[in-house]
């Protein structure tokens, strides 16, 4: 009973179903819409031609496409848009290496050889290293070979590394003299200047020093000379502690000729590696370069410190040699006349 009724309900409903699908063909054919897209949206285009408004796409990530990324290549993500199907592809930087230090390849740094700091990736076993520092050496003084200075003799330390029998030795400077008083001197060419003697060494300290009795020269320096631009000439020395005004006294040439006029403003001077500032209140006399004879001016004042102190002339804008009959001749400030 049951069962007959319902075929009976049914055969009309689906009967009218069919008529129904057969109308709407023609006219679906005619409404028929593809989607198309660009990066950002997409819009509907109909048979007739006509298209829709654009509209953004609708993205969600599909975790079945793409690659993820390694530590060896790159990987890429995958949205799909929702409504039309279109496909963002977006690359995925690669990911760092996980190192790891690999302890047996790894080399430890001595005073002698640099080590090695060797990593491995656990991913990928991409090998990385980097060189270590030196150790510093471990430096022991070796007193069977220390000099003592005194003020005749330079001293020295010696040290010994105790891993890698490295030798480093220093200079210890010489001790100032012990000067006692005075003698006033005259030279041969009637030039004024004091003798001092040490009571320990009985060496003879003179407050006239003469150009080749430099005891330290650096830059571009000629033999006896100062020859070209940036030359630098200088003098370690002791005199008694106290003012001294400085006569510079030299024979000229040009080592690129012809008339020049020097004036000896254009030397700087250094002591105790201090610039000297000239005393404009004196008078420099500027000379000829090719002049034959000495030429003295007066041209700054120092304060000896009564120790080892060291002054260094340099003309560092001309070509200019100071002849090796030279002399740089202190005169303490009091017994200026
Ligand atoms: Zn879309
Ligand atoms: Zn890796
Ligand atoms: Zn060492
Ligand atoms: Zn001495």
């Amino acid at each position: 009973m049951k069962k007959t009724k319902l075929i009976s309900i049914l055969i009309p409903l689906l009967s009218m179903g069919l008529v129904g699908c057969d109308k709407g063909d023609a006219s679906d054919i005619k409404d028929e819409v593809k989607y198309e897209s660009d990066a950002s949206y997409h819009w509907t285009v109909a048979n007739d031609g006509s298209t829709s408004e654009k509209e953004k796409h609708t993205l969600a990530l599909d975790e079945s496409k793409g690659t993820p990324a390694t530590c060896a290549e790159k990987g890429e993500k995958v949205e799909v848009c929702s409504v039309c199907g279109y496909e963002k592809k977006t690359s995925i930087a690669k990911k760092t290496h996980n190192y790891v230090e690999d302890a047996a390849s790894s080399t430890a740094s001595t005073c002698k050889v640099a080590g090695e700091k060797v990593e491995k990736c656990s991913v990928c076993n991409d090998v990385k290293k980097t060189p270590l520092a030196l150790l510093d050496h471990t430096y022991v003084e070796d007193a069977t070979q220390a000099v003592v200075p005194t003020c005749s003799v330079v001293g020295k330390k010696v040290e010994k590394c105790s891993v890698c029998n490295d030798v480093k030795a220093t200079e210890i400077p010489r001790t100032a003299h012990t000067l006692g008083a005075g003698t006033a001197k005259t030279d041969d060419k009637g030039r004024e200047y004091t003798e001092f003697e040490c009571s320990e060494c009985h060496q003879t300290v003179s407050t006239k020093i003469a150009f080749n009795t430099y005891e330290d020269i650096s830059g571009t320096f000629a033999e006896g000379k100062i020859a070209k631009d940036g030359g630098k000439i200088g003098w370690t020395f002791q005199l008694p502690a106290g003012d001294y005004d400085v006569f510079f006294e030299a024979k000229f040439s040009s080592s690129s000729g012809g008339n020049r006029t020097f004036a000896t403003r254009q030397v700087v001077v250094t002591y105790n590696g201090n610039n000297v500032e000239y005393d404009t209140s004196k008078t420099a006399e500027d000379v000829g370069m090719n002049s034959s004879e000495y030429k003295a001016c007066t041209f700054f004042t120092i304060t000896a410190t009564g120790g080892v102190d060291k002054m260094t002339m340099q003309n560092p804008n001309y070509r200019l040699v100071f002849d090796t009959e030279g002399y740089i001749v202190f005169k303490p400030v009091a017994t200026v006349a």
